[in-house]
Order: C-alpha cells, then sequence, then structure tokens
C-alpha cells in the first residue's frame, strides 16, 4: 500500500509494512551519520525507528520535523559517568543492560500489529555493538551492520581481527596491505599504551559478519575505490556516504540542512555564523577536535601561542571542560581575530565562504565534512582512525597536510605555522583547493540521484519491499 505526504524529510511515498530499526551506538559521531542514512531511508519511502539510549537523551536531544514515517525511541542503558574510570567495565555493563532492553524493545514491537505500530523486519545496528546481531536474529529480525569509519580503517582493522596484522607491527615498517595500500606505523589507527580495550572493542566489530547481506559503509566508492573492491570480494558491503545533511550535497532532501542533533550547548549567545559573515572571503582558519577529543595542555599551549603570536582569524571549537587550559587573558588578547565557541553547525561553518582552512583532528565525521565542502585541512590526528584518516587527507587524496608533531606528540606552534601558512598561501595551496573540489563534486555525485551510494541505498529499500 502506498500514500504520499510532503510532511517531515520531504515529500515521499510510504510504503506500509516496510519498517526498520535503526540503533547507534550513543555518541555524536555515530548517532549523526546513522540519522543521516535514517532520513535517506525515509525519503524511500520506508518506515523508520530509530532507536538511542536513555545516556544519550540526555546529552543530545533530536531536534527533526515531525514525520509520520519517522519514530524515535529510547531503551535503557547506563550512565557515562564512569567511562574514563574504567571503559572495560562500561561497554561490559553498557551491552549487558542494553541486551535486555533491546530484547524487551523488539519483543514487544514484534507484537504489535496497529496500523501505526507496524512490525519491523530488519535492524540496521552500529557495528561496534556486533552483540546486537545476536539479540535481533534470535527474535527473526534481518540484521545489517553499519561502519561509522572508512573502508581504509574497516580494511586494516579486518585484517587484525582475522590475525593477518598486529597493531603496532613487530617490525617498524610500513605494511603493505592487500588493496595496495602502503602504511607506515604512524599511519596505522593509533592505540595508546594503555588502550587495549579500545583496539578490541574497534576490531570487535567484525564479529557476527557471516549471517548479515548488507553491510553499509560510511564513505563512497570514488574517494576508496581499491579498498572498496578488495573488502567486496569477500564481504557484501555497500558505500552510502557521505552522510552529511543533503542541504550540502545533492538538496533532494527537503529543509535538511543540520543533522538534527541539538547538543545542549549555548556559546553564551555567540552566533559563528553572523561573526563568520563580517569576516573576508577565505581569511578564517577553522579549529576543531571533535566530540571527544581531550587536549594536553601542552598542545593547547601551542595553539594559544599560534593564535596570539600570528595575525591569523581564527574560529575555534573548545569545550567548556577545555576552557580553563586557555592562559590568562588569551580571549582579550584575540578577541579582535578570533572567537572561541563550545560548539557550532559544523557543515554550515565549513561551507561559508570565510572558512579558508580546516585545523581537525581528522574524525571521519569531520573529514568527510570538510570532503564533502571542499576545504583544505590540518591534520593533527590523535589516536585510534583518525591517523589513518589523515594519512589519506594528505597523501592519497591530496586536500591537506598532516602537522609532524615533536617527540613528546605535540604540534608545536613553529610546525601548526608553517603547516596553516602551506595550506593557505603556500606554493601548494591552489592544488589543495582544486583536488578539495574535485572530492566535494565526487561526493555530490555519490548522494544524487543515480550516484553509488543513492543506488546502493535504493538497492537495499527495494530488497526490504520485496522481502515483505
Ligand atoms: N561537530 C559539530 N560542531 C562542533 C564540533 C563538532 O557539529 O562544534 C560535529 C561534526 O560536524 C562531526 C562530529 O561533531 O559531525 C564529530 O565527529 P568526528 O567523527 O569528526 O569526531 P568525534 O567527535 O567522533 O571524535
Amino acid at each position: 500500500m502506498e500514500e504520499t505526504t510532503g510532511n517531515g524529510v520531504g515529500r515521499r511515498r510510504i510504503v506500509k509494512q516496510n519498517h526498520v530499526i535503526v540503533f547507534p551506538f550513543p555518541r555524536h559521531g555515530h548517532i549523526s551519520p546513522m540519522l543521516q542514512f535514517s532520513k535517506r531511508l525515509i525519503s524511500k519511502g520506508l518506515l523508520l525507528t530509530f532507536l538511542t539510549t536513555s545516556s544519550a537523551s540526555q546529552s543530545l536531544i533530536l531536534n527533526l520535523p515531525p514525520s509520520p514515517s519517522f519514530h524515535l525511541k529510547i531503551i535503557s542503558d547506563v550512565s557515562e559517568s564512569n567511562v574514563l574510570a574504567s571503559l572495560a567495565a562500561y561497554l561490559q555493563s553498557f551491552r549487558a543492560a542494553v541486551t535486555k532492553s533491546l530484547a524487551n524493545f523488539i519483543d514487544q514491537a514484534l507484537i504489535s500489529s496497529s496500523d501505526e505500530e507496524i512490525p519491523p523486519t530488519l535492524i540496521v545496528y552500529d557495528s561496534v555493538m556486533p552483540w546486537v546481531q545476536t539479540v535481533a536474529a534470535e527474535r527473526g529480525l534481518d540484521t545489517a551492520p553499519f561502519f561509522t569509519q572508512s573502508a581504509a580503517v574497516n580494511h586494516v582493522l579486518l585484517l587484525v581481527y582475522g590475525g593477518s596484522l598486529s597493531i603496532p607491527p613487530p617490525e617498524n615498517v610500513a605494511v603493505s596491505l592487500p588493496a595496495e595500500i602502503a602504511l607506515q606505523p604512524g599511519d596505522l589507527p593509533a592505540f595508546p599504551d594503555d588502550s587495549e580495550v579500545v583496539l578490541k572493542f574497534m576490531t570487535s566489530q567484525f564479529y557476527n559478519l557471516e549471517n548479515v547481506k548488507w553491510i553499509f559503509i560510511n564513505t563512497f566508492d570514488r574517494l576508496e575505490s581499491k579498498v572498496v573492491n578488495w573488502m567486496a570480494k569477500t564481504l557484501p558491503i555497500k558505500t552510502v556516504g557521505p552522510t552529511i545533511p543533503s542541504a550540502y550535497l545533492d538538496g533532494r532532501l527537503e529543509d535538511d540542512k543540520a543533522y538534527g542533533l541539538n547538543v545542549s550547548k549555548s556559546n553564551g549567545g555567540k552566533s559563528p555564523i553572523k561573526w563568520l559573515d563580517s569576516k573576508e572571503t577565505a581569511s578564517v582558519v577553522y579549529i576543531s577536535f571533535g566530540s571527544l577529543v581531550i587536549l594536553l595542555e601542552e598542545q593547547v599551549k601551542e595553539l594559544t601561542n599560534l593564535l596570539r603570536d600570528t595575525d591569523f582569524s581564527f574560529l575555534w571549537v573548545l569545550r567548556e571542560s577545555e576552557l580553563e587550559k586557555l592562559p590568562n587573558n588569551f580571549l582579550q588578547d584575540t578577541s579582535e581575530r578570533g572567537l572561541i565557541v563550545n560548539w557550532c553547525c559544523q557543515p554550515q561553518v565549513l561551507s561559508h565562504k570565510a572558512v579558508s582552512c580546516f585545523v581537525t583532528h581528522c574524525g571521519w565525521n569531520s573529514t568527510l565534512e570538510a570532503l564533502s565542502l571542499g576545504v583544505p585541512m590540518v591534520a593533527i590526528p590523535q589516536w585510534v582512525d583518525q591517523t589513518t584518516n589523515a594519512k589519506f587527507i594528505a597523501d592519497v587524496w591530496g586536500v591537506g597536510i598532516r602537522v609532524k608533531k615533536n617527540e613528546k606528540g605535540i604540534a608545536t606552534k613553529e610546525e601548526l605555522e608553517a603547516s596553516i601558512r602551506k595550506i593557505v598561501q603556500g606554493e601548494r595551496a591552489n592544488e589543495f583547493k582544486q583536488n578539495s573540489i574535485k572530492w566535494k563534486n565526487l561526493a555530490k555525485e555519490a548522494v544524487d540521484e543515480g550516484g553509488t551510494s543513492d543506488k546502493h541505498i535504493e538497492e537495499f529499500v527495494q530488497a526490504i519491499v520485496a522481502s515483505n
């Protein structure tokens, strides 16, 4: 049965009886790409339940227009307060709590049969929660993991999972991977000495894939063609990215200008966009280290020295908890040229003509946003997948420079300044910009009608429809 509506995320067909659940891990960088993917599924006719957990719902407010095809449901998990004390204990109790609440939720959903509550047939789950596959499959649901890292990072982690690669590699030499990628040890995903548990968490994504028919990856074919082709030989992978709001790419989803996640932060009344409006074209360095990175005090000192002693205009996103690391009078001393906020709509900032480059920690979402909006990057990766993303930014896609760090792992003022100058005014500045524009066009092409990511999403929807 089909009907049309113009409500919510755009005019679309609602194909009744085709209900899927989408369930991200409760972190910003996981919720937003899976939410964007959900919007695309809804626009192609599916009824969708977006599942989040009680801990995420406290700090993230989903800010979406009402839609008859979109239901938000919250299931219980555990408090995040002890994550820093023991990640292992947090992950264990999270899994125990969510296994139970998810099982209850699915059981309830399957017995509901009113017109409003059509039972789901499939769950798209975040690949970092591979145990969701078991819970859902035991209840007869089909399952499809969604990977929120690049295909290259997945490629590396898959080899680690399979035992053919270890991190760090035993000899300090470059590793040539099957998909023709040569990575120096410093380009591999980075797990500091005490983060064995993070490595295990990341490699566990490849567990439980035997019975899945679809594996979604937030990338696009042209961006990582060799890796995608290599992985597709053994796994049913489908690229569906970049999952950034449609207004910045193909514009096909109505009113889709932001992720729809309102992070409860105020910026003390300051508007980064109004501030950027007052600046000249390509004159502002945008700095952000994402939603999780905690900068070392020494790193903050190098950044503040750079911003105080040079003439760069800058917009810097610094979380409230990091503000105390700023030296006395820094805000007053730089107020003519700089603005510090605790949050912004990053795609909107990156698409602003005043932004010249992006000093980034190379989180995968930030990387995709900069690529999709044609902004060259100054890469200061911190850990996990960011090091590999930085390698691709600098050496594969040619859209940025990776800042050399000193022996203590700090990007010094001098290195930062030299890298920013190379990006915005050096001999290669035009090359970086042209490459960025090339990837911007290819990103749009991938999600636009008939593009590779669009086709993969369409095929998935058609398969769901055909299976009911
Ligand atoms: N982000 C944002 N405003 C900010 C800082 C970050 O909207 O002020 C968003 C950014 O657009 C991206 C996400 O937060 O979508 C960060 O994800 P990423 O994978 O880059 O890094 P993570 O936070 O997971 O380390």
